[in-house]
């Protein structure tokens, strides 16, 4: 296994992985990747480790989800009234599994060597057993590209992927082996953990009689030093995988999906389909342009972010929204450069002020709801405001955004409207607290969280707007999120009564709106585009009211 194999593998992906003198390497395009297609397919390098919370939930082998009802398992589905339902090992008493195919594949490949460990609770711990394992079972032949491929091939399908070539393991424990780890750097105390998780799992895998079977293995475990190695590459390069809502359940080591760098504004974004990991595009990429994902919350202040990708992966953003320091000390600072200002500080409070739901209510009892119309055609820039209150704020973003991304306008001018909106934000007066802050956002989502709760549908309605306002401003405008919270809003309105015809009307602009984001995002088929079509059903419930 060679570079060359890698390098043939990206091609048929139409990608190409080049050096970079800042990033190390990058990932480019080789031909226009059409906004909301799959980049890549990428395959763990063993299977991933459900958090112990969410065990009960999924089946260890396939991921489907208890009480789900897509057809994607690996065998007859045990199903009754309430979905699929989960059976625990019986000795263990601590993993699920949705039939007995899936259970076989699961001891043979891995369970049986870690169903008596005890412990397995710890997730570097679990996660390096399970990767040791993995590669000697790979290196010694007893890894056969089973079932649990089969239905990653089935998944890989299913997410409409018709060209390029299949991931081999043997690639993905190669590509494993590329990863920078960052030994060099990494804390005291975070090496003496690692030292006394590979030491105990050495001794462990000896006890257990585990087979090394393997050439270069020569009848023992990996080293400590190289199970060290292992877990400082998990550090910096691991996944938390997610379902279709973006909740999160597992962590998994993917190595080719984690050869796409990061960018605090991605072109594509990472999503699952069971257990295989799909890069999406978020927009059109030309030729020779960079793929980035993210691998923090596009929400968070420049601070946090830093902090984060500092911490855990060791580099300082240099993206479009981060920029330099250099120019940043010159006080150049244009389009995506002055988001981070934009939105930090402000207490949501007056004068730090409790905030309680009565203070909330007030603040977005205002905002007006735009007309369904509106929404529809594009006009001319509007206007800003003369003074940005939530309610302006709301109206201004909303009508200004809205009609590009329903219109599907090229993204070079969503942008450029976008950075009209920045300066003007950035000159207009505005009330205190700015009403656009990331500590706003915090609590507006769980004002909205509450409301909704509570079945306060016009309140709901209206702080949903605003929220989706702020999203708008921050995230890319096909982030699976925006796509979400669309739909919920779509909900809201549709439940308020008080809104009458006009919020119906409303809510099927919202819902197309989360129907044309989801499809990029998402896409139309898998266990992701199911979403989709069940927007599209709520969309029909919706015209049928509207009688059209
Ligand atoms: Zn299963
Ligand atoms: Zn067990
Ligand atoms: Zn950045």
């Amino acid at each position: 296994m060679s570079d060359a194999i890698l390098t043939r593998h990206l091609l048929s992906h139409g990608l190409d992985l080049v050096s970079d003198s800042h990033k190390y390497r990058k990932v480019v395009a080789l031909r226009p990747l059409n906004k909301g297609s799959v980049v890549i397919t990428s395959r763990p390098l063993c299977n991933p480790i459900i958090f112990p919370t969410h065990r009960a939930q999924h089946c260890e082998t396939c991921f489907r989800t208890k009480g789900s009802d897509s057809g994607s398992g690996t065998s007859t589905i045990t199903e009754t009234g309430g979905g699929l339902e989960l059976e625990r090992c019986s000795v263990c008493k601590k993993r699920y599994y949705c039939d007995r195919d899936c259970f076989t594949i699961a001891w043979k490949g891995w369970h049986k060597w870690i169903c008596p460990d005890k412990d397995m609770e710890d997730l570097d711990y679990e996660m390096l057993k399970m990767v040791v394992i993995s590669i000697e079972r790979l290196r010694s032949g007893a890894f056969k590209e089973s079932k649990q491929s089969v239905t990653a091939t089935a998944a890989a399908e299913a997410a409409s992927h018709g060209t390029g070539e299949q991931e081999s393991l043997a690639l993905t424990e190669y590509v494993f082996s590329t990863l920078m780890g960052h030994e060099a750097i990494s804390d005291p105390a975070e090496i003496t953990k690692y030292k006394d998780t590979a030491t105990k799992i050495r001794e462990q895998l000896i006890v257990a009689k585990f087979p090394f079977k393997s050439e270069n293995s020569r009848g023992e475990p990996p080293s400590v030093a190289e199970l060290m190695r292992y877990l400082c590459r998990f550090h910096c390069n691991n996944f938390s995988i997610h379902d279709s809502q973006l909740f999160t359940m597992a962590e998994g080591t993917f190595p080719v999906g984690a050869l796409f760098n990061h960018s605090c504004r991605p072109n594509a974004i990472v999503m699952y389909e069971g257990q295989t990991q799909v890069v999406r595009t978020l927009e059109d990429i030309a030729i020779g342009q960079e793929v980035c994902t993210s691998y923090v919350d596009n929400g968070v202040q420049r601070g946090e972010r830093r902090q984060l990708l500092r911490g855990k992966y060791y580099f300082d953003c240099l993206c479009p929204r981060c920029g330099d320091e250099e120019s940043s000390k010159r006080g150049e600072k244009t389009g995506f450069r002055i988001l981070d200002d934009l939105i930090e500080g402000g207490q949501d409070g007056q004068d730090g002020n409790r905030v309680d739901g009565e203070w909330l209510t007030k603040q977005f009892e205002t905002i007006i709801l735009p007309g369904a119309r509106s929404l529809q055609v594009p006009g001319p820039s509007l206007q800003p405001p003369t003074m940005i209150t939530r309610s302006s704020f709301t109206s201004y973003l909303i009508h200004s955004l809205v009609p590009l991304i329903q219109t599907g306008v090229p993204e070079q001018e969503y942008t450029e409207r976008l950075f009209e909106i920045y300066s003007a934000l950035r000159t207009t007066p505005h009330c205190t607290p700015k009403p656009f802050t990331t500590t706003v956002m915090t609590n507006a989502t769980s004002f909205f969280n509450t409301s909704v709760e509570h079945g306060s549908w016009a309140l709901a309605s209206k702080i949903g707007t605003f929220i989706l306002a702020l999203y708008l401003m921050v995230y890319p405008r096909h982030h699976p999120l925006v796509g979400l919270h669309c739909f919920t809003l779509a909900k809201c309105l549709w439940n308020d009564m008080e809104g009458g015809m006009t919020s119906v009307r409303l809510s099927h602009e919202i819902l197309t709106l989360s129907r044309n984001i989801l499809t990029v995002s998402h896409g139309r088929t898998g266990q992701n585009g199911s979403l989709v079509k069940e927007v599209e059903a709520f969309m029909r419930t919706v015209e049928t009211e509207l009688g059209s």
